[in-house]
């Protein structure tokens, strides 16, 4: 679900970003970014939040990609990643980055799993989490409770 996506990229982000040299990283532009990307993946379903949003589109790409399939592998935004950094674009590079595979490893927690090296292998990773059931619900209510700890301090 988008909500579990999102709190589980906030997560991420006040974990690893502090440690990190630079700013915008660690900005809310960089927060913003990691939302974002952490959406994205699930542009492949036009069920989806992102995928209604970004109808026809949405509607195209399923024409050629399974959902969960090549936008939900890791060789996507290693490769954009790449191209980022190349084009001199690094501190959007890691914010996008890391939001995207935040989007990847919580789905290949779920039953229906991921493909992560999609198309070069069909290796798919499961979970034991059922996509809006009542566990990714308690997950998601346990991500608030700890995102909200660690940006208070406690
Ligand atoms: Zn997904």
């Amino acid at each position: 679900m988008l909500k579990t996506h999102l709190a589980f990229a906030l997560l991420c982000w006040i974990t690893v970003s502090a440690a990190l040299p630079d700013t915008v990283s660690r900005s809310l532009v960089g927060l913003s970014l990691v939302l974002l990307a952490s959406v994205v993946p699930d542009i492949d379903s036009h069920k989806s939040f992102v995928g209604r949003l970004a109808r026809p589109l949405s509607d195209v790409i399923e024409g050629f990609a399974q959902h969960r399939g090549v936008l939900h592998s890791m060789l996507l935004p290693s490769a954009a990643c790449f191209a980022l950094i190349i084009a001199g674009y690094k501190q959007l590079a890691f914010p996008l980055f890391l939001g995207y595979c935040s989007h990847i490893i919580a789905d290949a927690l779920t039953s229906e799993g991921v493909a992560p090296f999609s198309p070069i292998s069909g290796l798919r990773i499961h979970g034991l989490f059922s996509t809006g059931g009542l566990l990714e619900y308690v997950v998601f209510v346990s991500l608030v409770v700890v995102n909200g700890a660690l940006l208070l301090g406690l």
